[in-house]
């Protein structure tokens, strides 16, 4: 059952059950609508009390019915809040823990509202691209006051419900609860069952809180706000749209008004985008071979080797989820300057007001240093991240070989080394297992879970749970030169090497890429991370696949030491202390010659040219990358570029973008690209899987 009926004197409690949120799917709604209709019918009920069991009131729709027929199919929540709202018996939503979009939605159909305090009271579905499609936004500005209402609904944040309680002339909740919430629900009912009219949302007015509000002027204020917030986002102007009538028009008016806009949501590419981003998110923890229950390894110490710019990001992670981490290093020196990286991490977020002092007191004090490998045995996750050479990683890993204890996680941070030669350095290989973080570590969201041939299941499961316990994006990888993210990068480099000696400024290049949404364009983020790292990986390149065609362009750059930003000078000049990309002449000169000596006369290659450039050499990349089964599917690729790469959440990743463009186009566009005599024409052959793809008419998704 996913709602119970029962009766407790004259009242009926109808408690909503679908684990583990209260989700209104449909089953849920049909259940509601019968118990609301069962107490209509039953002369000895004089009133209703509706709340949820569990964890919460409700969380709203039910994610696994998103864009289903179930999500419309009658009675869909705008039919069962009229239901609710239409009983001729006093309803009292009881509301507890989680309320939230549709839950919040029937509660505000109901005829009385009382809450629990520490209720999280939220309209969430801006964060899909959505907007409350259920009364909400004309219910929550008359029961709540319109600027708060607004406030939420553009949000989407969660408020607490007793700093809702205390906002002036609100009736969103009649009362606060103070002891157990079922009893004060059931009094209050008795107390209303007889009381007539009953109180209805609808009948209210939309008011404003502050005295003598300008409507107008406030909604204009809101309006140049809200859009100059929201750029690449339809959501957050449509929903203030929905708030805006609730103040202008009548009831019935405004929630055709709300109908439409959901409706025009509900097609736009950035909605489809995040909602892919909300379920690929949830699908990264999933691994087809590794059941759910698989039991995890205790964490309880961790061990990090290498006190770098790696080192001391991975350790912060463990420190602010609670865990105490020792760091180790082969000089004191080293180890001091670790922590004092550390500290001053802390420091500045403690400057910000971000952190406390008896917080950053508590996670320094959990951290700890050695010279010595006997002090890390009994670790139970030892973390690698020294220096990017076989060698040093062999001699790492024969250490800890001998000296951790049996059942300890061995974690390699490599980028680019094979993590199964790694694993053979030890004796126990089914324990190894990558974790490649991304720089800065304690700041950036994704997680590369490398899976190594060997690498046992349990060790696989414990990894995933405690990426999710220090907040990170796991996703899973097999081992290749690159992993996901990195291999497919280098794609997208190679294009924009050619896309320079073709004609184009770096300037072009970045303001196309950054203009698409990318957050850095290819030649910034080269000056950021440093174009002596990709350089290293082209001399290995160069003896590995000689016949492999590269723009020479990055090599003469790196020749002239311009290695970006730590050298004042990249593919732009910085000034002194300061991050401004200014193009440079030097550059400009180099590129030319460069052209020159191949005699190539430049040429003027649009923005779109640019883009599709860019973004089709990822998602060549990343379907060879599915067809060789290092990446798990699709939408885990998506969640790297999302998370790690900076790709613009409103496009929902390279995949997702693709599949909106029609994989049919992409083909296309790759057909033409291969024609270009300066670029690859091998690259661009479609990879089989995307080619399986266009025939049969599907979607990555
Ligand atoms: P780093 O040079 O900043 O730090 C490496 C640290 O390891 C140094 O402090 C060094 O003293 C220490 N070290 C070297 N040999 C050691 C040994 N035998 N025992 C103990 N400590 C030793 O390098 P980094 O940027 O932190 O990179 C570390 C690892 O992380 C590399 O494998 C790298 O490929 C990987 N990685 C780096 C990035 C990045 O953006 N920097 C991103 C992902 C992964």
């Amino acid at each position: 059952m996913t709602a119970t009926y029962e009766v407790r004197g004259q009242v009926a409690v109808i408690t909503l059950n679908n684990p583990p949120v209260n989700g209104m799917g449909l089953v849920t709604r049909q259940a509601v609508a019968a118990g609301i209709n069962r107490a209509e019918d039953d002369a000895a009920i004089k009133a209703v009390v509706i709340t949820g069991a569990g964890a919460a009131f409700s969380g709203g729709a039910d994610i696994k019915e998103f864009g289903s027929p179930k999500a419309l199919a009658e009675p869909n929540l705008l039919s069962l809040i009229s239901l609710v709202e239409a009983c001729s018996k006093p309803v009292v939503a009881a509301i507890h823990s989680v309320c939230m979009g549709g839950g919040l939605e029937l509660s505000l159909g109901c005829h009385y509202r009382i809450a629990a305090a520490g209720t999280k009271v939220a309209l969430p579905e801006v964060k899909l691209g959505l907007l409350p499609g259920a009364g909400g936004t004309q219910r929550l500005p008359r029961a709540l006051g319109v600027e708060p209402a607004l406030n939420m609904i553009v949000s989407g944040e969660p408020v607490n419900s007793e700093l809702l309680a205390q906002v002036p002339g609100q009736k969103l909740f009649d009362r606060m609860a103070e002891g157990d919430l079922m009893t004060a629900a059931l009094a209050l009912a008795e107390e209303v069952a007889d009381v007539r009219p009953l109180p209805r949302v609808r009948d209210l007015k939309a008011r404003f809180i502050e005295k003598n509000a300008n409507p107008d002027a406030f909604f204009q204020f809101a309006r140049n706000m809200v859009g100059g917030m929201s750029k690449n986002f339809p959501a957050p102007l449509r929903c203030l749209e929905a708030v805006a009538a609730s103040v202008t028009m009548k009831f019935d008016d405004g929630i055709k008004a709300e109908r439409a806009g959901f409706a025009a949501l509900m097609v736009t590419p950035e909605s489809g985008a995040l909602r892919h981003a909300f379920f690929a998110e949830r699908a990264t923890t999933k691994i087809a071979d590794v059941p759910a229950d698989t039991p995890v390894r205790q964490i309880a110490k961790i061990a990090v080797i290498g006190a770098g710019t790696m080192g001391g990001g991975i350790s912060m992670n463990f420190l602010n989820a609670g865990l105490p981490v020792v760091m180790l290093e082969t000089k004191q020196e080293a180890l001091d300057r670790g922590v004092a990286t550390i500290r001053k991490n802390y420091e500045a977020q403690l400057k910000k007001g971000k952190l406390k002092q008896d917080k950053l007191d508590a996670r320094m004090s959990l951290l700890s240093t050695t010279l010595n490998y006997a002090d890390i045995g009994d670790a139970d996750l030892v973390i690698e991240a020294v220096f990017e050479e076989i060698g040093v990683k062999q001699a790492v890993f024969k250490q800890l070989d001998e000296v951790m204890k049996p059942g300890a996680i061995l974690a390699s941070n490599t980028s680019t080394l094979d993590l199964n030669a790694i694993a053979n350095f030890t004796r126990r290989p089914q324990d190894v297992v990558g974790m490649h973080f991304f720089s800065p570590a304690n700041v950036m969201k994704l997680l590369e879970v490398v899976r190594g041939a060997a690498t046992a299941k349990d060790v696989l499961a414990t990894v995933m749970a405690l990426a999710k316990k220090i907040r990170k994006t796991a996703v899973v990888s097999g081992v290749c030169d690159g992993f996901i993210g990195n291999r497919m990068i280098e794609q997208y480099s190679r294009q924009a090497g050619f896309l320079l000696d073709e004609g184009c400024s770096p300037a072009q290049v970045d303001r196309a890429a950054e203009k698409f949404g990318f957050a850095m364009g290819p030649f910034r983020m080269g000056d950021l991370a440093g174009n002596d790292i990709g350089w290293a990986i082209r001399k290995r390149r160069y003896q590995e696949k000689p016949n492999l065609r590269y723009s020479k362009s990055a090599d003469l750059l790196c020749e002239l030491g311009r290695f970006g930003q730590k050298t004042q000078a990249g593919w732009y000049d910085y000034q002194a202390g300061k991050r401004d990309a200014i193009p440079s002449p030097v550059v400009a000169e180099m590129l030319d010659k460069h052209r020159a000596a191949l005699a190539i006369t430049p040429r003027q290659i649009s923005d779109d040219e640019i883009v599709h450039r860019l973004v089709y050499s990822l998602v060549n990349e990343a379907a060879h990358l599915l067809e060789e089964g290092i990446a798990q599917r699709a939408s885990d690729v998506d969640m790297v570029y999302l998370t790690g790469y900076g790709f613009p959440l409103w496009r929902g990743g390279p995949m997702c973008y693709a599949d909106q463009v029609g994989l049919f186009n992409v083909v296309q566009a790759m057909k033409r690209f291969a024609k270009n005599p300066l670029d690859d024409a091998e690259f661009w052959q479609p990879a089989p899987l995307l080619a399986r793809l266009v025939a049969a008419g599907k979607t990555f998704s």
